[in-house]
This record gives structure tokens, C-alpha cells and sequence, in this order.
């Protein structure tokens, strides 16, 4: 009998225990499942949520958010989700869509919600298709910080409980985010006022030019989707030599003689690749967030000086 009873008890505790478990973040080893659509986001919310969180990005590193096509393994992780975490301003046309058929009772938090957008002005010249507004609002610093800030409310409603985890890691974060904006006024300081003029094929950086005073040109012609011809070549070479612009960013160029024939007859060579829809893979250069800003200043600043 004794030994029976003792075993009852230890029983009831394990399944105690099993319980507490079960009822999430309390438990040791439980975390909160959520869903970001793409990389830039999901960092945001690793950041904020620590932890407390798993994180599901659908579109991971160098992936393209205006195309992707949901998995059914994406409709499952927003189904199991606690919050599903969306750019939106038409960013990810396929959401809506994907939320429906997951049946997900997840909220939606939209990390852009408060950011005034601004106008694309050429909204389906390069590749894009989401309307008239601008979704890159990540590209300035300023608005990152509303993403974060809406990333902590969203975590904080989707779990109360983990609300002083996410508040600090939130404020720490956020102080962070300041330091980097900082730097990139900074560093683009450095750059005379004249000089400041680059020339993409990925019209993405509307709001870093608004933010840092920095002019993009994304030129007619160089799409982001198709590799670039000798025509689109030559159309470019014209333009550069136009607007005497040192900084030339055309991801599309692949083929090394295009590139040859630019800084042959432009002396400008082309600047490497900056990232502006989504992050790097882990090993590569731009692997979170700020490590992407930096690199992309970097980029940047040495291409508008020439150097
Ligand atoms: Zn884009």
C-alpha cells in the first residue's frame, strides 16, 4: 500500500508538471509559436521575442516576398501560430489568401501599421506589383523602430504573460536601433551633398533616400527579374554617363563582360549587392537587420565616393 500511494503521488505530480507544460511559456522548455512572412521581419521578431519565441519566417533569407508562393507546411505554421506578423502596405499579396485557408484563429499584427507610406511613383515598373504605395518602409531606421514597437504590442497581446520580456528586450533593441541610425547619418554625412546619387535596378530604397537624403535612380528597363541584355547595357552606360553617377547597384548584371563593358566605358565599377527585400543567408553579410544596414551604408557610401 505504501508503495502504491507513493507512486500516486509522484504520478500526479509528473502530470502536474505535464500540465504546466502544456499551458505554454510557463514550462521550460515550451515557446510561443509565431509566423513573419519574410527574413527583415522575422529578425524583428526574434529580437523582441527572444526566448519565449519560435519564430517561423515563410520567405527566408534572399528570398522575394512579391512572389512567393505559401507551402502546405506554411498554411500548417500559420494554423499552430499564436500571431502571424505581416509588413503590409500590399507588400505580401498572397497573405490574405493563406490566413483564410490556414483557418488560423491567430491575430494579424501589421508591423507597418502607423508608418505613414509613401507613393511609389513608377509602381510596377521594376518587377513590383503592390499598388501605388511603398512597402520597403524598413529601409529607414526611423521606421524600423515602429516595426519593433509594433512587434513588442503584438507579442505582448499574443502572450501577456512574457509582456516584461518583451518590454525589454524591446527597449534594448530599440536604443540599438537609434545608435545605427546615428551611424548612417553619419556616415552618408561624410559624402558631399552632390555626390549623393546612385543608380539601382530594384527600386526599394524610397525610404532610405527620404530619410538620408540620398537620390535613386531606378532606371526604365532594368527589371529586377530578368537578367539585364547588352541593350539594357547600353541604355544604362548612357544614363550613367548622363547623371555622372559613380554608385551603380544592378543586381541583374550577372554576365562579368556587361559589367566590363560598364566600367570600360563609364570608369564606374559596379558596387556589389545591397540588400533590400530580405536578408542574407546566416554566413553571408547582411544576416540580421542592423548587420544589413551596415553593409548596405557601406556599400553604398564607398560607391558614392568613387572609391
Ligand atoms: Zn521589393
Amino acid at each position: 500500500m505504501l508503495t502504491f500511494s507513493r507512486r500516486a503521488v509522484l504520478s500526479a505530480a509528473a502530470a502536474v508538471l505535464l500540465l504546466g507544460a502544456a499551458r505554454g511559456p510557463a514550462g521550460a522548455s515550451e515557446t510561443v509559436p509565431v509566423v513573419a512572412t519574410f527574413s527583415i521581419l522575422g529578425d524583428f521578431v526574434r529580437v523582441v521575442g527572444g526566448a519565449r519565441v519560435s519564430v517561423r519566417t515563410l520567405v527566408g533569407p534572399d528570398g522575394d516576398a512579391h512572389v512567393y508562393n505559401p507551402s502546405p507546411a506554411d498554411a500548417r505554421a500559420v494554423a499552430e501560430a499564436r500571431a502571424v506578423f505581416v509588413n503590409g502596405l500590399g507588400f505580401e499579396g498572397w497573405i490574405e489568401r493563406l490566413v483564410k485557408a490556414s483557418g488560423t484563429r491567430a491575430s494579424l499584427v501589421v508591423a507597418t501599421r502607423g508608418i505613414s507610406p509613401r507613393v511609389m511613383e513608377d509602381a510596377d515598373g521594376h518587377g513590383h506589383d503592390h499598388g501605388a504605395k511603398d512597402p520597403h518602409a524598413w529601409q529607414s531606421v526611423a521606421n524600423a523602430k515602429v516595426y519593433v514597437a509594433n512587434v513588442r504590442d503584438g507579442l505582448v497581446a499574443a502572450d501577456p504573460d512574457g509582456a516584461p520580456v518583451y518590454q525589454a528586450n524591446a527597449a534594448a533593441y530599440l536604443a540599438e536601433l537609434d545608435r545605427l541610425d546615428a551611424e548612417v547619418r553619419a556616415a552618408i554625412g561624410r559624402v558631399p551633398p552632390a555626390e549623393r546619387r546612385v543608380l539601382t535596378s530594384h527600386d526599394a530604397f524610397g525610404y532610405f533616400a527620404a530619410a538620408y537624403g540620398v537620390t535613386f535612380l531606378a532606371p526604365q528597363g532594368v527589371s529586377t527579374e530578368a537578367e539585364a541584355t547588352a541593350k539594357d547595357v547600353a541604355r544604362l552606360i548612357r544614363l550613367i554617363r548622363k547623371e555622372k553617377i559613380k554608385a551603380v547597384f544592378v543586381e541583374t548584371i550577372t554576365d562579368p563582360r556587361l559589367a566590363d563593358r560598364i566600367a570600360r566605358e563609364t570608369g564606374v565599377a559596379l558596387g556589389g549587392e545591397i540588400y533590400s527585400d530580405a536578408l542574407s543567408p546566416s554566413t553571408g553579410p547582411a544576416a540580421t537587420y542592423i548587420d544589413m544596414v551596415r553593409h548596405n551604408v557601406k556599400l553604398l557610401t564607398a560607391a558614392m565616393a568613387g572609391s
